[in-house]
């Protein structure tokens, strides 16, 4: 009997241990080999090296997808941005909506002004989101539709923010996000599955085979309450380029009514949750926010940031109904997914999933906590006796790591986003861009979680550092053990999917200020090479 594929003349970095193979040799959609063996099809790979496809763990696909359309506001001040903002309104008609992403007060010297938008781009409606997706600013427009212009309103959970004389400054954090999300919700599902065709694309010519959506459905995050519906359209239209794991916003789930002894309280209609679906598409965790974040101050913490004395930021919502929510899917049978970026919102998701685990056991269900901003030493310790899946960013640390340490000080530090001490603490970490937030490519992320540089060339918890090969295999079975997927995924293996990447050289042993400048030169899904240089 022949293979299908063979891929031969490679290094292939197994991960399975240290062992590295010649050759991978692949049937269906399965690794069936690691040495030369007939095959209907042989690819020389002239000595290129293969490592397991990589997987982001937190991630906004659609988000992404759709501020590919969208105005970039990654620029060094705020007069490109307002050139941006203008250019974009010489080709919009009077009315129209100019959608802006990815700016950072910290690089700008300031938020963008609600007024000089209006000059720069009169007639339209100019809405601008920060990098972090925990804010966003309106100009004058936006803010007359809402009924704001003049005076704020109170947002439970979110902020809008007024200047000494108490007019709007056009700034919108957190929850008061929501107040423009209801003019443009819900996306048409076809313009979503346009927008995940996209943002997948560009994963594959990245080496990402495997990514997790990290919420969909509500929120302000949700893109539409039929979310869903886009990816499964995607993916019977065969436009869903990568393996997807799609985390449910929390406030989508409601009491259901099932029998007192089934101790489901709180789910999807028909009881739908965590684990439904297969290999290409499945239903992950609920995503539950107990904070916001770092850069933007909104974080809850137990002491002060460092420039801003006397703010610590704040929980998304009340303490005790965050601690009941995650009780409730605890027990519902759910996976939780908890956004904590603050120390104080760690405390609370401890506390809770330990309270969790005492009076409803479920062994091994790792619950995660995404981001696990500014852990304290005695957090990660917890973490690990808990089983809680931390989720760190390590492009985080080059890309707002300059804000990250004005925020938190230099005793601080060390605290943010870690991952040596996890690693020391027996814990699994996996991989993950929280993409569009910051710049995704995997191998940027990997570069950033080795040498622990600020894009500002500030070391930024030097002793966080890890090797090459442990951020390689956090990026890969790392990420698919936060998923419960590495039995198939995360090591090339005879058994497990043949998702590959081939790259120009093997992160493990590169010198680590080099990680970034490896080429993707191929991407293979389930056997078939989806993606070519
Ligand atoms: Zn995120």
């Amino acid at each position: 009997m022949k293979a299908d594929l063979l891929l031969t003349n490679a290094r292939v970095r197994t991960l399975a241990g240290d062992a590295v193979a010649p050759a991978v040799a692949i049937w269906r959609d399965r690794i069936v080999a690691l040495e030369d063996v007939p095959a209907h099809r042989t690819i020389d790979l002239g000595g290129a090296v293969v490592t397991p496809g990589f997987h982001d763990a937190h991630n906004h696909m659609a988000w992404y997808g759709l501020s590919l359309d969208e105005v970039d506001l990654r620029v060094p001040t705020l007069e490109a941005l307002y050139d941006a903002v203008a250019a974009r309104a010489t080709t919009s008609p009077e009315g129209a909506w100019i959608i802006g992403a990815g700016y950072d007060e910290n690089k700008l010297g300031a938020h963008p002004d609600r007024d000089v938008l209006d000059r720069v781009a009169p007639g339209r409606r100019v809405w601008l989101k920060h990098t972090s997706g925990h804010m966003c600013v309106a100009n004058g427009a936006l803010l007359a539709d809402l009924g704001i212009a003049d005076a704020p309103v109170d947002v439970p959970g979110g902020l809008v923010v007024v200047d000494a004389a108490g007019r709007p400054t056009g700034l919108l954090q957190e929850q008061a996000q929501q107040l423009l999300n209801r003019l443009v919700l819900p996306y048409p599902v076809d313009a979503l599955v346009d927008a995940i065709e996209r943002a997948g694309r560009v994963y594959l010519s990245q080496g990402i085979t495997s990514v997790v959506e990290a919420g969909v459905g509500g929120g302000w995050i949700g893109k539409s309450p039929v979310e869903v519906a886009a990816y499964q359209r995607a993916r019977d239209l065969g436009r869903l380029p990568v393996r997807v794991e799609l985390m449910v916003a929390s406030d989508v789930l409601h009491p259901v009514t099932a029998h007192a002894s089934d101790g489901i309280d709180i789910g999807l209609d028909l009881g739908i949750r965590t684990g439904l679906g297969d290999d290409r598409l499945r239903i992950g965790p609920v995503k539950i926010f107990s904070d916001g974040s770092l850069i933007g101050h909104t974080c809850s913490m137990t002491e002060d940031f460092a420039d801003t004395p006397g703010e610590r930021g704040y929980l998304q919502d009340d303490a005790g109904a965050l601690r009941a929510r995650i009780l409730d899917a605890h027990r519902s049978g759910w996976r939780v997914a908890a956004h904590a970026i603050g120390d104080a919102a760690i405390d609370l998701v401890l506390d809770a999933v330990e309270e969790a685990q005492r009076r409803c056991p479920r062994p091994d269900v790792r619950h995660r906590i995404e981001h696990f901003g500014v852990s304290r030493p005695d957090q990660v310790a917890r973490a690990a006796a808990l089983g809680v899946v931390p989720v760190p960013q390590g492009r985080f640390v080059g890309e707002i790591g300059d804000g990250m340490l004005r925020a938190l000080g230099p005793e601080r530090a060390g605290w943010a986003y870690r991952y040596r001490s996890l690693l020391d603490a027996g814990i699994t970490p996996p991989g993950s861009s929280d993409r569009p937030v910051v710049e995704g490519a995997p191998l940027r992320g990997m570069h950033d979680m080795v040498n622990r540089l600020t894009d500002g060339g500030q070391p930024c918890g030097a002793e966080e550092a890890i090797s090459g090969l442990e951020a390689l295999t956090a990026y890969t079975l790392g990420s698919a053990y936060a998923s419960h997927a590495e039995r198939d995924r995360g090591t090339i293996e005879v058994g497990k999917y043949a998702d590959l990447a081939v790259l120009s050289d093997d992160p493990a042993t590169v010198g680590p200020t080099a990680i970034r400048d490896i080429e993707v030169l191929s991407t293979v899904l389930a056997g078939q090479v989806v993606w070519e240089r």
